[in-house]
């Protein structure tokens, strides 16, 4: 359940240098962007938006390894658009390992397989690639049939060649963990080396709107997904990164840890957010008001992200920053999760109305009935109602029974 050794240690020796070094605001993982083009649309996707002749350009080489050099994070993730369209990414890869960087090229997989060539196996190198779920799940994802199999094929692909291989997944609103519970099963089968799995971010410019996770529906999700987790499931995260998935370690948004390097310069204030464009890494980290940023900000923009890009760099402060974070990720390693069966803490104003629906439920029980809200126009406006109120409660899609449960 961890990243390969010899990048834990990389990145330990780079964090403790750090914190000896009395630094307090440092990069993790350079999220180079060194395009927006797409060969898919994904309903979730807010990277794909832009008018055609910003979707044409790309950073040169010498922009990536200038951006690289310039915040010396130990880790590069190359995201996009889909990178693989880049006409120079094997020498923008071959740079950067050079430069001894971990790598990891994030694909959705559609030219994987013909682009292996291109490359060399290393342990500075991994495939990242997008897989949504299972098959159905992930083709509904990415909106386009057939995706998935192309993916698993470019897997197999690469993992004969030598290469590692990890998966990225990204979760939203009605998934059943059950799924997505035998899709690690599947993933780990295929030898992937470990698998990134984060809610959605709520992009504002994403088509799909109705699908991103409230924080309570991820922390419920990720309870189930991770209940008695198999012994061959290995994630590419810390533990405490999970944990705080699962609300049962808190963390607060590490923003200039993954910092965003594209066409337009170093993105404010982080991957996921775009306030405004910084020409040097320097003047990223001196100039942006971080404390506008993260949940206890208030910002609404982060009040329901949980997502890696800010949280990860924030469980590896806090594992290699603090005795007690240290103790608990090695606690986990060895232990595996502890089940958790307490409902968490409410704190989403959906959970508020949750809360007023299970006390007017409580005091039904009790014989009194306080004021009810008007009732549904007939069975199957009643069933929708209960249907979103299974859903906001459980974070899943409501079946038959659930629903029939509540009527009852
Ligand atoms: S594959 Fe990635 S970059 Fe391409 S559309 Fe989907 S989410 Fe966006
Ligand atoms: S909480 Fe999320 S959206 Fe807000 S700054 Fe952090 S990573 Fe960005």
């Amino acid at each position: 359940m961890t990243v390969p050794l010899s990048q834990m240690i990389a990145v330990a020796r780079y964090v403790l240098g750090k914190k000896l070094r009395g630094i307090e605001r440092y990069p993790l993982v350079l999220m180079l962007e060194p395009l927006f083009r797409c060969n898919l649309a994904c309903g979730g996707c807010g990277k794909i938006q832009f008018p055609a002749s910003i979707l044409r350009r790309e950073l040169s080489p010498q922009d990536c390894f200038r951006a690289a050099d310039e915040c010396g994070a130990p880790i590069v993730s190359i995201p996009g658009g889909e990178p693989l369209l880049h006409f120079r990414i094997d020498e923008i890869v071959a740079g950067l390992v050079q430069r001894r960087r971990f790598v990891y090229l994030c694909t959705n997989g559609l030219k994987l397989e013909e682009s292996l060539d291109k490359f060399r196996p290393s342990r500075f190198l991994a495939f990242s690639v997008h897989m949504d779920g299972p098959r159905e799940e992930h083709d509904r994802a990415v909106c386009r049939e057939g995706t998935f199999e192309i993916a698993v094929n470019a897997i197999r692909a690469a993992r004969s060649r030598g290469f590692r291989v990890t998966t990225n997944s990204t979760l939203f609103v009605g998934v059943d963990p059950q799924r997505i519970r035998r899709f690690f099963d599947e993933m780990s089968e295929l030898g992937v080396e470990g698998m990134m799995v984060s809610p959605g971010y709520r992009y504002e410019k994403a088509p799909d709107q109705q699908h991103f996770l409230a924080r309570n529906q991820t922390r419920r999700l990720f309870r189930e997904l991770l209940r008695n987790p198999s012994p061959r499931w290995r994630f590419n995260h810390t533990p405490l990164f999970l944990e705080f998935l699962r609300g049962n370690w808190e963390l607060e948004c590490t923003p200039w840890g993954n910092p965003t390097y594209n066409i337009f310069g170093w993105q404010r204030p982080c991957y996921l957010l775009d306030e405004g464009y910084c020409q040097s890494f320097q003047e990223l980290m001196e100039t942006t008001a971080w404390n506008k940023y993260g949940h206890s900000s208030g910002n609404p923009k982060c009040r329901d992200c949980m997502v890696h890009c800010g949280y990860e760099p924030s469980a590896v402060a806090a594992t290699f920053g603090s005795f007690r974070g240290l103790l608990k990720s090695a606690w986990i390693s060895l232990r595996g999760f502890e089940p958790l069966d307490e409902p968490h803490p409410l704190d989403h104003p959906l959970d508020h109305r949750l809360d007023s629906t299970r006390s007017r439920r409580a005091s039904v029980h009790a014989g009194d009935l306080p004021p009810a809200p008007p009732a549904p126009a007939g069975r199957n406006a009643q069933r929708r109602a209960v249907s979103e109120l299974v859903t906001i409660e459980t974070g899943l899609p409501a079946d038959d029974r659930s629903i029939a449960d509540h009527l009852k």
